[in-house]
């Protein structure tokens, strides 16, 4: 295993969506493994593949236990994860390891069900909802190009984009 660089805000890679991916290869599965050593490094509690440098529909997300639901944290590595179906509103402010620094409230679906494969093959159904949901639902909006600071809207979203030029731009 390894811990990989983090590619950070503006690389163009974090606008790009990535490709599905056709075959769960032994690359692959080393590459999940890298990238969830690369989010406990950090520490962090998901990383998707354009973070690593990948264009690839892969993400790993471990959130940790959950007293209010009192689901116990496991890891996820998840392969061309997609999201079925959403429901309710919850904001939770985020944070994201391609932009340090920069941390907001943003709304997203309170409870939503991810289907994947996992690194076997398999076809999974994750039913999430909490910080579990907040955080596939912003993964998989990475394999899309979106970065949570795109969910922002109005002046919010002007004073983060100048906090974001000022802070990796320089200018
Ligand atoms: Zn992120």
């Amino acid at each position: 295993m390894a811990i990989l660089p983090i590619v950070k805000y503006p690389d163009q890679i974090l606008k790009t969506k990535a490709s599905e991916v056709d075959e769960i290869n032994s690359e692959i599965k080393t590459m999940l493994s890298n990238m969830a050593e690369t989010m406990y490094d950090a520490p962090g509690i998901g990383l998707a593949g354009p973070q690593i440098g990948t264009s690839l529909r892969l993400c790993v997300v471990d959130v940790g236990d959950d007293e209010a639901t009192g689901r116990i944290g496991r890891l996820y590595k998840l392969v061309n994860p997609e999201i079925v179906s959403k429901e309710g509103r919850i904001k939770y402010e985020e944070g994201c390891l391609s932009i340090p620094g920069i941390h907001e409230f943003v709304e997203r679906a309170s409870k939503i069900v991810v289907k994947a494969k996992n690194e076997d093959g398999e076809s999974v159904t994750i039913e999430a909802e909490g910080l579990l949901a907040i955080c596939l639902q912003h993964e998989i909006d990475h394999l899309d190009g979106i970065l949570f600071t795109d969910r922002l809207t109005g002046l919010k979203r002007r004073i983060v984009l100048k906090k974001l030029q000022k802070n990796f731009l320089g200018t």
